[in-house]
Order: structure tokens, then C-alpha cells, then sequence
């Protein structure tokens, strides 16, 4: 035998042990955007390099170094998505979903990848689930994603573990004035920053406030405030969200350091935080980026959204869920030898017709029944179900409870469906 294969660096197999959280998230997730009328979209995992540039941009730490790029046998350029907004706009435009001023509500769930530092709570194949809305200018839509988001936690019973965070980065002129301010201040605090801040001084000292290094905090802090420098129409804009939400009942933090990652957003910026997974903090992010259509060649449309970080999502809701994140069979059948295993998969059927909702599990193989029992408990079922000779015979089939001490019954077999419901409830 050669050495064993292993997976790469900063990629993850989700096992059938875990597999349980991420179907609770996806289950409530359809179940959520399905109550608001969002419809899925499924794009492409590999799309053109020159899309990502285009979108994200070229000084990002995405396009600088994180991206998983090569060259197609054919010569084209070729990116593993890193995200998923540009491909839904790619989508939107090519399709003609941004025509005759129509509003499109889509979301979307699949893995993106970046090559970042491995860690908790940040890999290289990560999961997201977005939503993403075209068409609607106003504070409104914006609003309703964070209900959405709100409901989304609240289902998953995470409301208590994260909190909302929003900002205003203004129109594209109103940043401009904002970056010359900030320019003129970082630069005074040259010694203060590190090497990466000096590099985006000028290519883009938006994103030294994002600074996630602890030694930059203060000179982040004194920083002038972005809110300052909003014209009175992003004013009306960034007021008219903070009311709707307010109305809603959605608590939430005005944070001015709240500048997202990528160069496409404009007015609305917005995070959901939480403290309980250590740095890597931020669920789920999102924001206005009406420029971003233009920028990929299509005419101006307004288009809002968000993504949350699945991995995040479901390490979160096993820590502070762990009671609902359990996954257990219902009943586990005991078959005594060859004849009783046949009849136990037709019985298994029977019942699986009856009860779809439950998780049935045949013993396949020849074996003694105190293995099998062993087997059964191991398997977590609420119910051992038990056939051999003497109940095939009768017509009968013995039930145990694996969970109380309770002595196993015979019950005839056209009334066991009736045992079984009261013991698994
Ligand atoms: P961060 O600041 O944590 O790097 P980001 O600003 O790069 O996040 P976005 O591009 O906005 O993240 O992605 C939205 C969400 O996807 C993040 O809030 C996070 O929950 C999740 N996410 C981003 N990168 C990763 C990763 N490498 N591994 C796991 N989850 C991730
Ligand atoms: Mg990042």
C-alpha cells in the first residue's frame, strides 16, 4: 500500500457525526427566505478571473492574495469564487433579471474559497448563505434583509448571541471627501500604523479602519467620523433605516469603524457580531452596492445584501445550542438471523410508510443479539424493535425502550405501530 491521501491545508470534511447542525441551518434557512418570497439561485463555482477583479477590486486582500486562480488549458483566466454577489449580479445582467426596473429578491447558499491563514472560524473552503435584492433604492429593503437576518437567529435560536452593528459609508462623494480627511489623518499617524495600513494609505485607507491589529486600535478610534462627511440625502437615507428598524423593534449599534472588506458598497453597511467565537467574530455582513451593476457593464441598479458565514453559523449553534443539534435514530431493529432480517425489512417499510418523519435502522448482518443490542444503544435509537423465531412465528414483535429501564413487551404486529408512537412521542 502507498501513503494515505489527506485533504489540503484549510479545508474541511464535514463528517456524518456534525453533519445534523448544517442541516438545521439550511433547513431553516429555505424555510426563511421562503417566508419572504427570496428565490435560490445556483451560479457557477469557477467563474472568469476578470469578474472578481472587476467587482471586488484590485486592492483587496481577496484579489491581492487570497484568490485560487489558474490558467484554463485554453489560456482564459479561471477564479474559484470568493464570494458570491458578483456572480449573482453576473447572473442578474447576463439573464436579463435587472430589466425594465424589475425587483429580483434571490439567495443562495455554496462554498467560496480564499486562501487565508487557517484558524478557527476561517478556512480556505468556507459556506455561505447570502440574499441579495435588486431593483428597490430606499432604506426599506435594507430593512427588511435585517428582519430577515433577525427572524434567521431567531429560529435557530441564536437571537441572544449576536448583535447588529450598522453604518453609512455615503455615496461615492461623499467617501471621497471622507478618504481625503482620512488621508490627511493617517498620515499624521504614520508611526502608529502597520505595514499593511501604510501600503492602502492611498490605494484604499477606507479599509485601515477594518484593521483587525489590536496595536492600531487607538489610531483607529481617533480617527474623524465618517458619519460627518454624509450629504443631507445619505443623512435622510442612513435615518430613514435606524427609524424602520426602530419601529421593528430591532435593536442595533450605529459603529462608524464599520467599513466592509470589498470596495463595492455605498449608504447601508451592516454586521451581526458575535463574542463567543474568539476573533473571528462576524457572522454575517452585508450592504448597499448600487455601483457594483455599472461596474460590471450593465446600467446603474440599485442592489443590496448579505451573506453569513455558515461555518461560523453552525460552530455558534453548537456551542450555545448543543441540545438541538442532536441527530438520533428512532428505532433500531434487533433480527435474530437470515429469516428475521427479511422479515425485519419488510416491517422496517411498513413502518417507514406510516411514520416518513422517523429513523429506522435494520441490523443487515448475521449476528448475536447481544452485539446487536450493543449496536443499538451505540446507535443512540429511542426504541430497539426485536424479531426472531418465536415472534416470527406469532406474528408478534418484541419492543424495548433504550431509553428507560423498562422490560421488553410482545406486542402483535398490527398494533405495534401504536406502542411505538407512544415511546417515541
Ligand atoms: P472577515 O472580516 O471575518 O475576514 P470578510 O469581511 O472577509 O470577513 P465577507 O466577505 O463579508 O467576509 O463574508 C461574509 C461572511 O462570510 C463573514 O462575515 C464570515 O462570517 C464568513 N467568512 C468570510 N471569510 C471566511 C472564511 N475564510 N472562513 C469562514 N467564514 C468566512
Ligand atoms: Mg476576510
Amino acid at each position: 500500500m502507498g501513503q494515505v491521501v489527506k485533504s489540503i491545508k484549510g479545508v474541511r470534511d464535514i463528517l456524518p457525526d456534525n453533519i445534523h447542525s448544517w442541516h438545521f441551518l439550511e433547513k431553516n434557512v429555505r424555510d426563511v427566505m421562503h417566508s419572504y418570497g427570496y428565490r435560490e439561485m445556483r451560479t457557477p463555482i469557477l467563474e472568469k478571473s476578470e469578474l472578481f477583479h472587476r467587482s471586488i477590486g484590485e486592492v483587496t486582500d481577496i484579489v491581492e492574495k487570497e484568490m485560487y486562480s489558474f490558467e484554463d488549458r485554453n489560456g482564459d483566466h479561471l477564479s474559484l469564487r470568493p464570494e458570491n454577489t458578483a456572480s449573482c449580479v453576473r447572473a442578474a445582467i447576463q439573464h436579463g433579471l435587472l430589466s425594465n426596473n424589475q425587483v429580483s429578491r434571490i439567495w443562495y447558499l455554496g462554498p467560496m474559497f480564499r486562501r487565508e491563514n487557517p484558524q478557527r472560524g476561517r478556512y480556505r473552503q468556507f459556506w455561505q448563505v447570502g440574499a441579495e435584492v435588486y431593483g428597490l433604492p430606499g432604506p426599506y429593503i435594507e430593512s427588511e434583509l435585517i428582519l430577515l437576518g433577525e427572524r434567521l437567529w431567531r429560529e435557530l435560536g441564536l437571537s441572544d448571541h449576536v448583535s447588529l452593528q450598522v453604518n453609512s459609508l455615503g455615496t461615492a462623494e461623499d467617501r471621497a471627501a471622507y478618504r481625503a480627511v482620512l488621508i490627511d489623518y493617517l498620515s499624521d499617524h504614520v508611526d502608529e500604523l502597520d505595514d499593511e495600513a501604510k501600503r492602502r494609505l492611498h490605494t484604499n485607507p477606507l479599509r485601515v479602519l477594518d484593521t483587525k491589529n489590536p496595536r492600531m486600535s487607538n489610531v483607529v478610534a481617533q480617527a474623524p467620523n465618517m458619519l460627518d462627511y454624509l450629504c443631507d440625502e445619505s443623512k435622510q437615507h442612513f435615518e430613514g433605516l435606524q427609524a424602520c428598524l426602530t419601529e421593528c423593534g430591532i435593536s442595533f449599534e450605529i459603529n462608524t469603524r464599520l467599513v466592509r472588506g470589498l470596495d463595492y458598497y455605498s449608504h447601508t453597511v451592516f454586521e451581526w457580531v458575535t463574542g463567543h467565537l474568539g476573533s473571528q467574530g462576524t457572522v454575517c455582513a452585508g450592504g448597499r452596492y448600487d455601483g457594483l451593476t455599472e461596474q460590471l457593464g450593465a446600467k446603474p441598479t440599485p442592489g443590496v445584501g448579505w451573506a453569513l458565514g455558515m461555518d461560523r453559523l453552525v460552530e455558534l449553534a453548537a456551542e450555545v445550542n448543543a441540545e438541538r443539534m442532536v441527530d438520533e435514530p428512532d428505532i433500531y431493529l434487533v433480527l435474530a438471523d437470515q429469516q428475521a432480517i427479511v422479515s425485519g425489512l419488510a416491517l422496517a417499510e411498513q413502518i417507514r410508510s406510516v411514520e416518513p418523519d422517523w429513523t429506522v435502522i435494520s441490523n443487515c448482518s448475521v449476528s448475536g443479539m447481544k452485539s446487536q443490542f450493543k449496536k443499538a444503544d451505540r446507535s443512540n435509537a429511542k426504541v430497539a424493535l426485536i424479531l426472531a423465531e418465536a415472534e416470527i412465528a406469532a406474528g408478534t414483535v418484541g419492543i424495548k425502550s433504550l431509553r428507560e429501564k423498562a422490560e421488553q413487551q410482545t406486542v402483535p404486529r398490527d398494533k405495534a405501530i401504536d406502542v411505538l408512537r407512544n415511546l417515541i412521542g
